[in-house]
Parts: structure tokens; sequence; C-alpha cells
């Protein structure tokens, strides 16, 4: 099989993976390693086989190179394209022709970085093993300066997590389904104890070598610097809608990995039913008869975790047990906002930042640039457009020196004209709340 094969097999075998922002990783913090975030983003439709786009926490574009090791595997998990049962073509790579590839696409400007996952086509060790061979070989024979994100192998060994973090920018293990329940139905070969366990070989081995960052002055004579371990940090992936949990379940258990696990980023990513098992004409009764993947559940999922991360929510304030799932007509601060209207209107001259982080329609930047421009003067409607306040979700929650812009009394009012449209400016369906 030539290599152009090879690509458009395992690109496509890795492209249901989200895991892959390549954000966090700055060079000076990076040991002087360039990561994705230093890069030029690479825009353009007509780039090879195997490159994606990703998306950096301040929002900036960059290119990856997203590929599987192997598409081998011999795991069975139902939701996945790539499971041992799946009809497919299979194929790998070897590491010299990843190395070439990664380095070829990087030269020409293709990529800014390498997120390599793969199936396990052999022991969790041996897999792991060829992963981080691959980075190795970059880093060291090739000269390769560019972001390198690794998978850690489900039941891979804490020695080789540790040099996989020597090597790469970022690494994450992917819990995949929100209860270990739903594992042991839909991926009997997975266990949440071992993902969970490689999380936690992670969180040590960051707090070990940041300890040792830490007291460099005691590092022996030439040895200037101590080792840097992945400095992305960790991410993982909670594939939504193959399994039967609420968004409640699933954005508690993201708020227990940003606590537990100091994780950079979880990553939602919609259960596409391509290609999901069929026993004798019949669909795998484990999985759900969806029409096309929950993207709009995703975006919302999104939008929670971003107030998790950014605004100060607890996950009990975003959903509880009577309201298990996000809203699809509004996003989760909207809606949170409209089910606490006794929380305002906000004084945006007087309130404080935590205050003004819950307001519908301003951001952490706006709160902070309201903070600042009060000390010299007051803030009018005005002056908050231009600070990037979205006044069409705020004017309703606000007031400006005692005045308001808008204030209907009826909070189905607002949530009419908050609501999302479908694409032809019509109203969608309302929901109850
Ligand atoms: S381990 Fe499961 S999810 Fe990963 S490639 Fe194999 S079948 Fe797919």
């Amino acid at each position: 099989m030539d290599l152009g094969e090879k690509i458009s097999i395992l690109a496509g075998a890795a492209k249901y993976d989200a895991s892959c922002a390549s954000s966090g990783s700055g060079g000076a913090a990076n040991g002087g390693r360039a990561s994705a975030e230093d890069g030029k983003p690479v825009f353009g439709s007509n780039l090879p086989a195997g490159v994606c786009h990703s998306w950096t926490e301040d929002g900036r574009c960059v290119s990856l190179l997203k590929v599987l090791f192997s598409n081998v595997c011999r795991f069975d998990c139902a939701y996945c394209v790539n499971r041992a049962s799946a009809d497919t073509s299979r194929s790998s790579f070897t590491v010299s022709e990843l190395v070439e590839l990664t380095c070829e696409f990087y030269r020409r400007n293709y990529i800014e970085g390498l997120f390599l996952s793969s199936g396990i086509f052999a022991d969790p060790d041996i897999v792991m093993e060829k992963l981080i061979e691959t980075a190795r070989a970059l880093r060291t024979g090739a000269g390769y300066g560019g972001y390198i994100h690794l998978k850690i192998i489900p039941g891979a060994g804490e020695k080789l997590i540790r040099e996989a973090g020597l090597w790469a920018d970022r690494l994450s293990a992917n819990i995949e389904l929100p209860t270990d329940k739903s594992l042991q139905t839909l991926a009997p070969q997975k266990s949440g104890k071992v993902i969970f366990g490689a999380m936690e070989n992670f969180t040590e081995l960051d707090t070990q070598f940041e300890e040792d960052r830490r007291t460099i002055r005691f590092l022996p004579r030439g040895r200037n610097t101590a080792p840097v371990f992945a400095p992305a940090g960790q991410s993982t992936q909670i594939i939504v809608g193959a399994s039967p949990e609420d968004d409640r379940r699933i954005i508690h258990l993201s708020s227990s990995l940003y606590r537990k696990f100091s994780m950079r980023r979880v990553y939602y990513s919609a259960f596409i039913p391509v290609g999901a098992p069929v026993r004798g004409g019949i669909p795998d009764p484990r999985l759900p008869e969806l029409s096309g993947p929950p993207l709009v559940r995703e975006h919302r999922l999104y939008q929670a975790d971003w107030l998790l991360r950014f605004y100060h929510f607890s996950a009990g304030e975003i959903l509880d047990e009577t309201t298990p799932f996000l809203d699809p007509h509004i996003d989760p601060k909207t809606a949170w906002a409209l089910a606490h209207l006794d929380f305002f209107p906000v004084e945006v001259n007087r309130a404080d930042y935590e205050t003004l982080l819950r307001v519908p329609g301003i951001g952490a930047k706006t709160a902070r640039r309201v903070i600042e421009t009060r000390r010299s003067r007051s803030v009018g409607f005005e002056h908050l457009r231009r600070m990037g306040a979205a006044l069409k979700r705020a004017r309703y929650f606000i007031t400006c020196g005692g005045v308001f812009i808008d204030r209907p009394e009826e909070p189905r009012r607002i949530y009419r004209l908050l609501a999302d449209k479908d694409g032809a400016g019509r109203q969608l369906p309302l929901f109850e709340f």
C-alpha cells in the first residue's frame, strides 16, 4: 500500500476524535519548544488529507496533521468506526513514514502540529511505545519543533506516560462515555478505572516536574534546565448521545475532571451514527437510533463548559435534578439568568467582577474592561457596546446609572426574543423553562 493510501485511511480513521485543540502551550513556558500557538495559522481549502483545523483557547485557527498510527484494533467499542468487528480497510504507518510525513507537511507550512493516536493493535505498552518513538524521533533525529499531541493508550504504564510527556506538548486519555456502566455496555474492553488512573498518573507527574522546576537551583552542575513535562497539559473527550446519560451527568463529570486532574480541556464529540454495527440487518440495540449527530447538544455543552471554566459557575448551578438537559434554544448563561431574575438588574457602575460575569452578553474581557474604566468615569450603554458587550442579550439584565434600556417584565417574552431561530429566521418551537 502506498503512503497516499495510508494517509487517506489513517486520517479518515482519526477524524472522529475531537480532543485535539492545540491550546495552552506557550513558547517560554515550553522550554523553548515551538507550539501551535506560536506558529502562523494555515488557511485554505486545498490542504492535504489528514490536515484538520483546530481552535486555540483564544479563538485562533491552527492546522494539525491528525492521524492514527494504526487503525488495527483489538477492542470492539460499538460507537467506533475502527472497532475490531468493523468491515473497514486497515493500515499502519511505520515510525519513519510518519516522521517523514510530519516534517514534510511542517516544512511546507501545511501544519503547525501533529495529533497522533492509534488503535490498540497490540499490548497497550507496545502501542504507546510506537507513539513515543515517533515523537522522540521527531524531536531528536528530525529536529521538529512543532506542536505534538499524543494519545495515552488505555493501560499503558506510568513510565511510558512520563516519557510521552517529555516529547509531547499535550497528552490525552479519552474518557469516552460518562459512566462505567455505559463503558461496560458499549466499550467492554475499556475501564473507567484504567482511564482515570492514566489521568491521575499525568497529574502526579505534572506536579513532580513542576516541583523539580521550582528547585532548579539544586540541579547537578552542567544541567541548567529541568525537563519540561507536557506543557500544554492534558485533555479528554466525552462522546455525547451514544449512551443515555443526561447533560447534567456530563457537566458534573467535566467539573470533577477539571478539579481533580487539572484538565486543560474537556472536548465533547456528538456521536456520529456512521458505520454503527448492524447485526443481521438490525442496528445494534446498544446504540440509540439517531437521524444525525446531536450537534446542538454538543454546542450547548461547550457553552456550559465555558461557564465552568471562565465564569465561575458550579455544575449544580447550570443544571439540577429538575432540569437535566440544557435548553437547545437558548445559551446556558441566559437560561440561568432567566431562572434567576431576582438577581437582576445588575447596575454596571457598581457591580463587582463576579456579578458582571453573570450577565448574559458580558464576557470576562468586557467585565475586566468595565472595572478598569469605572476607575475614571461612569460607564454608559454606548461604552459597554464599545467594550464588546452583546447588548442584544445584556439589555434585559442591566442598568447603567439606574436606567434600563429595555425591561420586559415577562420572562417568557425575553426568552422568545433571545431564543435561537432556525436558518430561515423562524422561531424554533419553545421549551418550557
Ligand atoms: S480502542 Fe475503541 S475507540 Fe479506540 S480505536 Fe479501538 S475500537 Fe476505536
